[in-house]
């Protein structure tokens, strides 16, 4: 079978939908195939099936790309206030969480309903369980996309089939195989947003901590976030280490502090200064689970009486409390991540349109492009800045 449309969208995900319900809406014919059963899955479990759709503050600095200037355009151009424009003429009911993240009181069925809704509106058509054989270009001009359901042909070809995390529910390279096809350069892919794992001797010592939760200040390099740290049986997780472990690089160490907020040498030297004779292990419980204190702390230096403590004692603690090391052994990769970094180069598309500087008529949009958001619904905003950017111009 062959099918002729204007614009065919590669991926029924967050910024698939959205690029086309942009572009349908300019009275372009518009068709998006996914080889999912099921438009928009990811949107279904983000969130903790609550979806965080987007922010109330959004900045480029929320965003990780060896291009940072690239997404500020389409943030820009469709911003938060926007999506929350189209959230709430959908009477959709939503709440704040901290940060300004945006989620759904309900479900993040309620979000893709939306989607769905004005894709029927402005009669987009949907092809689920289509496989993607192969893609070329057209003799003169436009895209020809064979299929296991026919063979399309298309003048714009947006891909928007997203990034490698949770292959289960249908993640694949085909955007990043596309863009190398066809000469476009492509960063190396890693998981982010991603518990990470811990070396067989630092697991056997955190494990026990296991279920702890610990609000902590962690940095690699130049970044850094503070929030709550959570001991895994698996490792460490919790928001901090999911932010933290985008910009993480195997091999390197993360800096934990975890009484980010205190005068930790001052008062330690204070309790000195009044005589106190309580021990270092019941002085800092009331700061710290014993547990953790145990697992980072000798345990004869705990025994001490603060009035017994040396100041190179005191700086030890403070050393293994305020400026703790730890490197971990790899991350939880795409079976648990949230998002994928890296992916197309930003440099090889227009900023403005999302099109291909080398190839006219051809779009990248979404997670598959060089462009990391936070957690914090900035993962969802780019898919719809992105999208919408492209439906503009399809
Ligand atoms: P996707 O939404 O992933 O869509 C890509 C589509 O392409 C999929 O439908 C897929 O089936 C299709 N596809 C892939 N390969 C092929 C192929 N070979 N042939 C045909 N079709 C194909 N972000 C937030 O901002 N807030 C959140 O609360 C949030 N929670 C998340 C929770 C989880 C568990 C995960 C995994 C991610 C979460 N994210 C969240 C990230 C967010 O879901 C993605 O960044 C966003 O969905 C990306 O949109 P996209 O359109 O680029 O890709």
């Amino acid at each position: 079978q062959t099918h002729q449309v204007d614009v065919l969208i590669i991926g029924a995900g967050a910024s698939g939908l959205f690029c086309a319900i942009e572009a349908s809406k300019r009275g372009r014919k518009v068709c998006v195939i996914d080889h999912a059963n099921k438009a928009g899955k990811k949107i279904l479990m983000s969130g903790g099936g609550r979806c965080n759709f987007t922010n109330y503050t959004v900045d480029a600095d929320n965003y990780i790309s060896h291009n940072p200037h690239f997404c500020k355009s389409a943030l820009k151009r469709f911003n938060q206030w926007d999506f929350l424009a189209l959230v709430q003429r959908y009477q959709i009911p939503f709440h704040e969480r901290l940060h300004g993240q945006l989620f759904c009181d309900h479900s993040a069925k309620d979000i893709l309903h939306m989607l769905l809704a004005e894709c029927q509106r402005y009669a987009v058509s949907i092809s689920l369980q289509c496989s993607v054989l192969a893609v070329t270009a057209d003799d003169g001009g436009g895209f020809r996309v064979q299929t296991g359901l026919g063979v399309w042909h298309c003048q714009s070809l947006v891909i928007a089939t997203g990034g490698l995390s949770i292959p289960k529910m249908g993640a694949t390279p085909l955007g990043y195989q596309i863009a190398e096809q066809l000469g476009i350069k492509v960063w190396p892919t890693r998981a982010g947003l991603v518990p990470l794992t811990l070396q067989p001797a630092d697991k056997d010592i955190f494990a026990t901590l296991s279920g702890i939760a610990v609000p902590c200040e962690v940095s690699v390099q130049n970044s850094r976030f503070k929030e709550n740290l959570l001991f895994t049986h698996r490792g460490l997780s919790g928001p901090v280490i999911l932010q933290i472990s985008s910009y993480w690089q195997a091999g390197e160490a993360l800096l934990i502090n975890c009484l980010p907020d205190l005068p930790l040498l001052n008062l330690l030297k204070q309790q000195r200064g009044q005589g106190s004779k309580l021990k270092l292990k019941t002085w800092l419980a009331e700061y710290l689970p014993k547990r953790l204190l145990q697992a980072l702390l000798p345990e004869q230096l705990l025994e001490l009486a603060l009035v017994d403590c040396s100041d190179k004692q005191f700086q030890l603690v403070v050393n293994h409390i305020q400026a703790w090391q730890i490197k971990p052994n790899g991350s939880e990769g795409y079976r648990t991540a949230e998002v994928t970094v890296g992916g197309v180069d930003c440099d090889a598309l227009s900023s403005k349109t999302l099109e291909s500087k080398k190839h006219p008529g051809l779009y990248f949009i979404g997670e598959v492009v060089d462009v990391t958001g936070w957690l914090g619904g900035y993962n969802f905003q780019w898919a719809w800045s992105s999208g919408w950017c492209a439906g503009q111009y399809v």
